[in-house]
Order: structure tokens, then C-alpha cells, then sequence
């Protein structure tokens, strides 16, 4: 089927039926033997799976104690019988915080679709909640307004008024379906509009997903690039702190243009946004780190643990290419930081290290400059600098090359302790 056909049998079909074509939840099929395209709902199309499925989660509600999972796993196996998923999208938003589980399944993804992004995949999660660390993430939810106060721009980009999205931190104990390559390490959750419109989202963060990339990747990457007398400061922590700071600051900053008749930053920024906001979310949460430490709201890891991490970490995210959001932002980062001498190349070592003199002044001037680039939406000076940093350094180069070459491992793939006892 080519896009064209699509759109013009959708534009046949009455508005209801347009919306079953282009959502989530419907297969497009042809019927034999004129070929016309036709829908089939997933509760038909996979009907002998989703009901042995089905019976399994009703069967999983009575075991589990939590009542609000419980309600989840019963709506869910509900939709997947029935095919109207919003009641479950709304039910998984409120399992309370106080569940030990936190179970996602069901057709949420839409990355292999490669016509529409359309059509969602399934997958499936369990996982344990780390109530330890989600305490740590409530404090720095509840310290949002604290960074925003004092972060280093005019007092009209800054925002008096900032609710943090809901976290929780949670270690995996299996997953299985359309989640893995790259290994999937966090996701905001639902995609349908219409749910978020009547739950808003949650974003989840796999702590022992991380960990396994921390431990394969992220510490091969630091000792082959990083300065032998820095390795001391390599910490787990420092990592998956800056990660929770990382996505608390998303919230951060300004999200509509400065002045008369705002606008959303995005509709401004276009193909130049999800860089830059990628860029802010983690030199902001740097930021962050800093000021949370200084004002003793945070007493651990060390601000040292904090910049060299975070060093070896861009690396780490370069090797995915700037043609991705991430990739492209820390590669920002990097060139910014070099240039104002907070970042030091050794030529003769070939390894790069962290000016502690001078690297916070170097922090808080690029989170100037991205916060006020964002809240003023000018797309020409956005992509002006975007040209000026944006561009992967020889010395980086040979780094990253230098990485392949050792055969250090792009990504993991975890061995489940479950399946040693279950038969899958
Ligand atoms: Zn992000």
C-alpha cells in the first residue's frame, strides 16, 4: 500500500472510521478478491494471543496486592479483548505510588511503522519500584521552582509557575515485545492524546537498565578517554542523578516565546528543538547539580563526580550520531565547554579532562545562552549557533575512533533472572 492510496481511501470513509485508520489500535487490510483496503481491530486481528493474554493478567489482578495495579491489570486485559484502550491508559497513569510493581503492557510504540508512525507495537514490562531513588527524584521535583528561582537569565524567562511530571524510578525484572535495540532505558507513557488530555503522562526510568550501560559502556568510554587522575571521580551515581536531574529539568526553563503573543518555543525552533531542549534538559540538570549541592539540598555525589561523569557520558551519546537529538546536543555541550576552556584537551595523552576552576562558569553561561536562544525563538540566531558548536571536533573524532576501535559495546542486552525460573 503507498501513502497515496491510504490517504485516499481515508478520505472515503466516514470520520469515525478515519480515526479507527489512522490510530493505534486497527490493522489495514486487503479483501480478496478486488484487493479494497479494509480495518480489522487488534482484538480480531491477534485475537488468539490478546485472549490467552487477557486471561493471564485477570488471573495476575487477584494475585497482586496493590489495588490500583490491580484495577490496571483488569482494564487492560479488558481493552485487549474489547480494543477501547482508553479506560487502561487513564488506570496505568494512576497506579498508586505506593505499588511494589509497576506493570506496562499493551500496543504503545509506534516506531515500526515505517509508513505512518502510526500503528503501535506491543510490549511488556515488569518492574520493581525503587523507592529509594524515587524519593531522591521527589526532592528534586519538589526543588524545581528553587533551580528555576535561580537559574542565570533576565527574570522574564524564567517561569513562577512550574509542575514537574510525574517519575518513578523502577529496576527491570523483564521485558519482552518492541522493546529492546536500543535498549530502551526510560519512556514517557501514553502516546494517545486523549488519554493524556484526561491523565496527563508518567515517565518511567529503568535504574538497573542504566546501570548495566553504565557498567559496559560508559566505563570502557571513560577510561580510554578521560584523564587517568579523574577516573577516581566515575560514579554510578553521578550518572543516574544527572539522568533524574536531566529529565526534571525538561520542565525548566522557558516552553513559550518571550514578549506579546507567545508561542510555543517548538513551533519557533522547528527541526533546530529537539537538539537545543535535549542540550538545555542536560546542561540545566548540571546546573542544578551544582546549585542543589551549594544550598545543601543534595550532600552526595561530589560536584568533581558530577562534571567527570558527565564528561565521559558525552562521549557516550556523540557515538549515536548528531543526526539524533541527543547525539547532537551533547556534541553542542562538548564544543561550548572546550572553547570557554572548562573541558581540556591534552594533545599528548590524547584525553580529555575537567578544569574544576573554571567549568562551572563555563555550565552556567551555556545554560544562559540556551534558556534565552529558547525564550526568544529566533530560529536564524538558533541555528547560527547550532553551526557554531554543532560539529563533531577532530580531537573528538579520534576519540570516538579510537572507542571502535577497542570494540567497546554500543548498547546491552540483559540476561533476566526470572527466566531461570519461569518457563517462557
Ligand atoms: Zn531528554
Amino acid at each position: 500500500m503507498t501513502k497515496e492510496e491510504f490517504e485516499s481511501w481515508v478520505g472515503s470513509l466516514e470520520p469515525e472510521q478515519q480515526a479507527k485508520a489512522k490510530g493505534f489500535y486497527h490493522v489495514v487490510k486487503r479483501k480478496e478478491p478486488r484487493g479494497e483496503l479494509y480495518l480489522s481491530p487488534y482484538s480480531d486481528e491477534y485475537k488468539d494471543l490478546l485472549g490467552e493474554v487477557a486471561g493471564l493478567l485477570k488471573e495476575c489482578s487477584k494475585l497482586v496486592e496493590d489495588e490500583s495495579l490491580s484495577k490496571f491489570l483488569r482494564t487492560r486485559a479488558e481493552a485487549f479483548l474489547n480494543n477501547e484502550y482508553l479506560t487502561s491508559e487513564v488506570d496505568w497513569l494512576n497506579i498508586s505510588k505506593e505499588s511494589r510493581l509497576e506493570v506496562t503492557v499493551g500496543p504503545y510504540e509506534v516506531y515500526t511503522d515505517e509508513l505512518f508512525s502510526s500503528k503501535s507495537a506491543f510490549e511488556f514490562y515488569v518492574h520493581a519500584r525503587d523507592f529509594e531513588f524515587s524519593k531522591v527524584l521527589e526532592k528534586f521535583s519538589n526543588s524545581l521552582q528553587e533551580v528555576e528561582n535561580n537559574l542565570p537569565v533576565p527574570p522574564e524567562y524564567k517561569n513562577n509557575d512550574l509542575r514537574a511530571t510525574p517519575i518513578v524510578v523502577v529496576n527491570q525484572l523483564y521485558a519482552a515485545g518492541d522493546v529492546a535495540v536500543p535498549m530502551t532505558a526510560a519512556y514517557n507513557l501514553p502516546n494517545d492524546e486523549e488519554a493524556i488530555k484526561r491523565g496527563g503522562s508518567k515517565l518511567v526510568i529503568i535504574k538497573n537498565v542504566q546501570e548495566g550501560k553504565y557498567h559496559n559502556i560508559l566505563e570502557p568510554i571513560a577510561r580510554s578517554t578521560i584523564a587517568e587522575n579523574q577516573l577516581q571521580h566515575l560514579s554510578f551515581d553521578a550518572f543516574f542523578t544527572h539522568i533524574l536531574l536531566h529529565e526534571v529539568a525538561h520542565s525548566n526553563g522557558p516552553h513559550y516565546t518571550i514578549g506579546p503573543n507567545p508561542v510555543t518555543v517548538r513551533s519557533r525552533l522547528q527541526e533546530y528543538h529537539s537538539a537545543i531542549e535535549e542540550a538545555k534538559a542536560d546542561i540545566t540538570g548540571l546546573f542544578a547539580a551544582a546549585h542543589l549541592l551549594k544550598i545543601g539540598l543534595l550532600t552526595a555525589p561530589s560536584i568533581q563526580q558530577f562534571y567527570v561523569t558527565y564528561l565521559a557520558s558525552a562521549f557516550r551519546s556523540i557515538r549515536f550520531g548528531i543526526k539524533e537529538a541527543h547525539g547532537l546536543g551533547q556534541c553542542i555541550q562538548l564544543n561550548y565547554i572546550l572553547l570557554q576552556g572548562g573541558i581540556i584537551y591534552d594533545p599528548i595523552t590524547a584525553r580529555f579532562s575537567v578544569n574544576f576552576d573554571t567549568v562551572a562558569t563555563a555550565v552556567s553561561n551555556l545554560t544562559k545562552d540556551i534558556l534565552i536562544l529558547q525564550g526568544n525563538g529566533d530560529k536564524k540566531r538558533v541555528k547560527e549557533f547550532v553551526d557554531m558548536y554543532g560539529e563533531v571536533r577532530k580531537e573528538v573524532k579520534e576519540a570516538l575512533s579510537k572507542l571502535e576501535h577497542e570494540g567497546i559495546p554500543i548498547d546491552i542486552r540483559p540476561l533476566y533472572e526470572i527466566e531461570k525460573y519461569v518457563c517462557l
